[in-house]
């Protein structure tokens, strides 16, 4: 991950403009660098998971430039939803008890299903931080 990227990050993660898991990071980075292209100072409002899916929400003052940014927009988060939000594999969004997500298999067996038992819930996480790190998503562990 580049300095400029994670400084970007580290900013918005501490404003809570960013609300989601780490999988999709490359994705909001590629989309970063081409909002950046049609609008330099263009500002991210938030950023999150909603019904499974990335919602990234923006303002501009580049009138010219809204349609195109707003197009830009919905061809990510149709991404997202590809794309497991934890580790950024290939995944599709499913639906389990009214709850959307877009999870892999993997990701699904050994962090989701693990969120009520605190002990396996750290083990899947640290297979999962591993695998981040592994695919250069994340630096570092986070605390
Ligand atoms: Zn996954």
């Amino acid at each position: 991950m580049d300095r400029h990227f994670s400084k970007f990050l580290e900013s918005n993660w501490q404003r809570h403009h960013i609300e989601c898991h780490y999988g999709w990071l490359p994705l909001i980075r590629e989309l970063h660098e081409r909002m950046l292209e049609l609008d330099p100072k263009y500002q991210i409002q938030q950023v999150k998971e909603k019904f499974g899916v990335l919602r990234f929400y923006f303002s501009t003052q580049k009138k010219d430039s809204f349609a195109k940014m707003n197009e830009l927009v919905s061809e990510y988060e149709s991404k997202s939803g590809h794309m497991c939000e934890w580790c950024g594999d290939p995944a599709e969004t499913r639906t389990e008890n009214g709850w959307m997500r877009t999870i892999c298999d993997d990701c699904n067996e050994h962090v989701w299903s693990n969120r009520h038992d605190i002990k396996l819930w750290k083990e899947g996480e640290a297979r999962l931080f591993q695998k981040l790190l592994d695919k250069k998503i994340i630096d570092s562990v986070p605390e």
